[in-house]
C-alpha cells in the first residue's frame, strides 16, 4: 500500500483531512510511528528488524494508533490530553473505534493480540470480568 493509497483510506475512515501520512522505509529500533501534534503528521516505519515489509494489518494498526493520537489531540471536545499519558481510557475508545470501523468490526485476532500486549486493548467492562468466579477461600474453608 502506498503513502496515497493509506492517506485516502485514513481519510474515509475518519472523514477528517487535515493530517498527514510519511512512510519511512526504514526500520525503527524504538517505535513502529510517531505522531506530531503540532504538525499533525503521522511517521509510519515499515520495515521489520530482518528489513522485510511489515504486513498490512500491522501498517494499519500502527497507522489506526497513529491516527487516534490525532483525533485525541484535535478532534475530541470535552478532553485535554495530559502529557505523559497520552494511552489513557480514551485513546483506547477512540484507537478500538477505528479498528472496528476499518474492518467492520472483524478486527484479525493477530492485531488485538498486539495491542492487547500493548496494553491498549479497549476493554470497558474488565473490571468486572477480572472478578474471580470463585468465592474467595476464607469463605469456602472453616466453617465448623
Ligand atoms: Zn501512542
Amino acid at each position: 500500500m502506498t503513502q496515497l493509497e493509506l492517506l485516502r483510506e485514513m481519510y474515509l475512515l475518519t472523514g477528517l483531512n487535515d493530517f498527514l501520512i510519511v512512510l519511512s522505509n526504514e526500520y525503527n529500533p524504538q517505535d513502529w510511528g510517531y505522531y506530531y501534534p503540532n504538525n499533525k503528521v503521522i511517521v509510519i516505519y515499515t520495515l521489520n528488524e530482518d528489513g522485510s515489509k511489515i504486513d498490512k494489518d500491522a501498517l494499519i494498526r500502527i497507522c489506526c494508533h497513529e491516527v487516534a493520537h490525532h483525533i485525541q489531540y484535535h478532534h475530541t471536545k470535552r478532553y485535554k490530553v495530559k502529557d505523559g499519558d497520552e494511552h489513557d481510557e480514551k485513546f483506547k475508545e477512540i484507537f478500538a473505534k477505528l479498528l472496528e470501523k476499518y474492518y467492520n468490526g472483524n478486527i484479525p485476532i493477530e492485531t488485538i493480540e498486539v495491542i492487547r500486549e500493548e496494553g491498549l486493548l479497549y476493554e470497558p467492562n474488565s473490571k468486572k470480568k477480572r472478578r474471580p468466579k470463585r468465592a474467595p477461600k476464607r469463605v469456602r474453608g472453616n466453617v465448623h
